[in-house]
């Protein structure tokens, strides 16, 4: 039990990666909470996790500064503290810069950087008072890396989040608050199903060709990363004990990018 005595916040934890995460995060003993917009769906993985004292489905939009710091409030009163912070919420809107509608641009940077941004202030003010360290985990993407067409605001958004994770560790240090991202290639959750038709369209190949010309063509073995590849790097950042694993991005892509 590597996480026990451990409470753990997952944003976007009612689907895909942070829906494995908080699998795997409950299977090592930690209180687990799904902050999600789909409250539905984030109660309904709270009761698979075990439900009541195991795991706590909360709504939050992670754009909202009230309802973060609501969601975050009520981590505190129904498990008393928090230890992790996976900022994980995203969404991805493709489409070549000279069409982008700003209000979409505005969207995705809200989401990936206004949400980290707030959720990591909201988990910090606890984590300081509380005295005793924490992780917070951001989820970048080989776009914190790397550019594709189509895919301004996700590459910008993705890129800012690695400074976050400096900052956070250079500030949080004193406090034993440790940061870092782990940097996802392609994953087949719904985040990736819904954009293969719509590369297709944009780049005018087949879907086939998007999965194998496109996402897989880099990888060092035309595979996909797993959810359960991400969940295992979100638990061995979240695991380590001390300030020597901060401020660093891990990228898990099959070698689509290598540092
Ligand atoms: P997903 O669509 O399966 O899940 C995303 C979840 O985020 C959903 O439950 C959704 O309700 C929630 N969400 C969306 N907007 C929100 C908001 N404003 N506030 C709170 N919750 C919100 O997607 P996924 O593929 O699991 O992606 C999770 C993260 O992983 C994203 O940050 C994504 O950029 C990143 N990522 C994904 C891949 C991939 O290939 N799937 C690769 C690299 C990085």
């Amino acid at each position: 039990m590597r996480l026990a005595n451990k409470v753990a916040v997952v944003t976007g934890a009612a689907s895909g990666i942070g829906k494995e995460i908080a699998r795997t995060f409950a299977a090592e003993g930690a209180k687990v909470v799904i902050a999600d917009l789909d409250l539905k769906a984030a109660q309904a993985t709270a009761a698979e996790l075990g439900g009541a004292d195991k795991a706590l489905g909360v709504a939050m939009d992670v754009t909202q500064e009230d309802q973060v710091d609501a969601g975050m409030a009520k981590v505190i009163e129904v498990f008393g503290r928090v230890d992790i912070l996976v900022s994980n919420a995203g969404i991805q809107i493709v489409s070549p810069l000279q069409d982008f509608s700003f209000a979409k641009w505005k969207q995705m940077l809200a989401i990936h950087l206004d949400g980290a941004f707030l959720t990591t202030r909201a988990a910090l003010r606890y984590m300081y008072k509380q005295g005793d360290g924490g992780s917070i985990i951001y989820m970048g993407s080989v776009h914190s890396k790397e550019a594709s067409p189509l895919k301004a605001p996700y590459v910008t958004a993705k890129h800012g989040l690695i400074g976050l994770a400096k900052v956070v560790a250079k500030e949080g240090a004193a406090h034993k608050v440790r940061a870092n991202v782990i940097c996802p290639g392609f994953v087949r959750t719904p985040l990736v199903e819904k954009q293969i038709p719509e590369q297709a369209k944009e780049l005018g190949i087949s879907e086939a060709d998007v999965v194998k010309n496109v996402m897989l063509k880099e990888t060092v073995d035309g595979e996909f990363t797993t959810v359960q590849d991400v969940a295992a790097a979100a638990l061995f950042f979240a695991s380590f004990e001390s300030n020597a694993l901060t401020g660093q991005s891990l990228v898990v892509s099959h070698g689509w990018f290598m540092q």
